[in-house]
């Protein structure tokens, strides 16, 4: 298994709720490394551009405004696996149907408000770390 990097999005629902700590806890005990994070606060616009690949969505509006309801923290997740790793920690988009033992099943209200966002392909990892960060941003 190759060594990765993910990008993860701490959602405003979970800011909200005060548990970035507890995530971020689920991330490191599961052997993944935090190697840049910051707290910031999305435009429409950046949402909108993040969030593109769902814009002929009928959920696309309600995203962007929740995506802009508060502070986020976006994070490089490094580690052995770690695209795949990452979603098996934040568990299934609704919560319902998430694992047990999840991020999304223990801490998320609804299919929208899931608390975490998490690269699903390396390729689209590479772009969405490249759309938050530079490279002098990420220390491992
Ligand atoms: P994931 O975040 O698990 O990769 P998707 O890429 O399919 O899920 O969707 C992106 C985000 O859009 C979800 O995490 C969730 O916040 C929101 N979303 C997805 N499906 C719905 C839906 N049916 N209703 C409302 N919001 C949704
Ligand atoms: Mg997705």
């Amino acid at each position: 298994m190759a060594v990765e990097r993910t990008l993860s999005i701490i959602k405003p629902d979970a800011t909200k709720k005060n548990i970035t700590g507890k995530i971020n806890t689920r991330f490191e005990e599961a052997g993944l490394r935090i190697v840049a994070q910051k707290r910031i606060f999305l435009s429409r616009r950046e949402a909108g551009i993040f969030y593109e690949i769902h814009k002929d969505r009928p959920f696309f509006g309600e995203l962007v405004e929740f995506m802009v309801s508060g502070p986020v923290v976006v994070q490089v997740l490094e580690g052995k696996n770690a695209v795949a790793k990452n979603r098996k920690i934040m568990g299934a988009t609704n919560p319902k149907d998430a694992a047990s033992g999840t991020i999304r099943r223990d801490f998320a209200a609804s299919i929208g408000e899931n608390c975490v966002h998490g690269s699903d392909s390396q390729e689209n990892a590479k772009n969405e770390i490249t759309f938050f960060f530079s490279g002098c941003e990420i220390v491992g």
